[in-house]
Order: structure tokens, then C-alpha cells, then sequence
């Protein structure tokens, strides 16, 4: 059964609030994504498997370790790919494999428009980074691809998620694990006034993280 992790760890927390404050710029909003990434990361890798291997130090023969399995970061794009930098920093043998996928404004569904993923896999597990994980849609169609793929283990790192988008992830694949930040309270509905936001927003949230990053929007 996949589980549904929330860090607590201070310095995620002190991050996500300044991530979430209207005023932060994209140089630093940029610089925190990659941060909260890498100490998100850092969490859900706990598990990774080892083997034994020999290590020569300047005073001895010893046993030392290493990963015995092949990452994959799959940034789904656009939002993404602020997760990567500092990630693959961690894990320099990782593959990355972007997965591109945009929201259909109308639907809110997903729709794919680049991937380039191999005919087979070629890692043993892979690490999905999406900042957002609002409705859902977007990460559980990448789970999709990737399972058809052939990936065996699958979890998911994102910095803010909607209830909403935790259900339909877990529904659909309860064997992945999901990494997050915090869980925030709803999705922005359906607008009924010209001046209502968009539908689909995480509230309290921190906007669109992929305008955000990028000074766009
Ligand atoms: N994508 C974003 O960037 N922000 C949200 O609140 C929801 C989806």
C-alpha cells in the first residue's frame, strides 16, 4: 500500500511559507523550489536499496555501500523542472526523463505532449517531481505512462498537494508512495464571476508554480 507522506521538518516549513508569500521574486522562488526539492527527496529515498561493496581507505580495507538501484527523476513539465537541478546534484547517475503534460483549462484533464521515454525501462525506480499536486490528473496520468512503461517503483515528490488530487492519485495507484510538504485545505472551483480565480488552484497554495519560477503569467 503506497503512503502518503507530510514532512514536518522545520526547515521544509520555513521554505513552503516563503514559497507561498505573494512578494518572493522568481530568483529566490526558483532557489526554494530546488531547496524544499532536494530535502523532500532526501526523505523519500530513505529506502533505496544498497549492496556491499570493497572500499580501500588510506588505513584499511573495509565494506562500504552503494545504490543498488537506477533512478529515474521524471520532472513533469513545466513546473518540474525547477525540481531537477538540485535533485540530480544529489544522485549525479540518475536518468532524467521529462514527461510533458499540460492541463486542459476547460476539463482540467491532462494532455500529453512529449515523452521520450525509451521502448523498455532502464531504471528501477522512478522519482515523479510535480511542485503541484492539485487535481491529480496530471501525476496520475504520468503514473500511467510509466507503469505502462514497465516501471516496477514509483513515488511521487511534490511540495504542495490538494485532497482532492491525494484521493485520486492514491485511488488509481495505491502502490505509490506520495512526498509532500504539507497538504493544503481545497481546490478553487468553477468560477462564478468574472473576478473569481481560475479552477483548479490549491488554496492557501502559492499560485502557479510553473509562472512563478519562470516570470511568466
Ligand atoms: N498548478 C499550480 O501551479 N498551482 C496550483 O495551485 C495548481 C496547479
Amino acid at each position: 500500500m503506497g503512503r502518503v507522506i507530510q514532512s514536518n521538518h522545520p526547515l521544509i516549513q520555513h521554505k513552503l511559507t516563503l514559497l507561498r508569500d505573494k512578494d518572493t521574486e522568481p530568483k529566490k522562488f526558483r532557489e526554494l523550489i530546488r531547496e524544499v526539492a532536494i530535502l523532500l527527496t532526501y526523505e523519500a529515498t530513505a529506502d533505496l536499496k544498497l549492496t556491499d561493496i570493497p572500499v580501500t581507505t588510506p588505513l584499511a580495507e573495509t565494506t562500504g555501500k552503494e545504490l543498488a538501484e537506477k533512478i529515474g527523476l521524471v520532472p513533469i513539465l513545466r513546473a518540474g523542472l525547477g525540481m531537477v537541478e538540485g535533485v540530480w546534484e544529489l544522485m549525479p547517475a540518475a536518468e532524467v526523463w521529462h514527461i510533458g503534460l499540460y492541463r486542459d483549462h476547460r476539463t482540467l484533464e491532462p494532455v500529453e505532449y512529449y515523452n521520450k521515454l525509451p521502448v523498455s525501462p532502464t531504471v528501477q525506480v522512478c522519482l515523479i517531481l510535480d511542485p503541484m499536486l492539485a487535481t491529480g490528473g496530471s501525476v496520475e496520468a504520468t503514473i500511467n505512462i510509466l507503469k505502462r512503461w514497465g516501471a516496477k517503483r514509483i513515488k511521487v515528490v511534490a511540495v504542495i498537494a490538494a485532497p482532492e488530487g491525494i484521493r485520486r492519485v492514491t485511488a488509481a495507484h495505491p502502490d505509490v508512495d506520495i512526498h509532500v510538504a504539507v497538504i493544503d485545505d481545497h481546490l478553487t472551483p468553477e468560477p462564478t464571476r468574472p473576478d473569481d480565480p481560475p479552477p483548479g488552484y490549491i488554496v492557501p497554495g502559492l499560485g502557479d508554480a510553473g509562472d512563478r519560477q519562470f516570470g511568466t503569467g
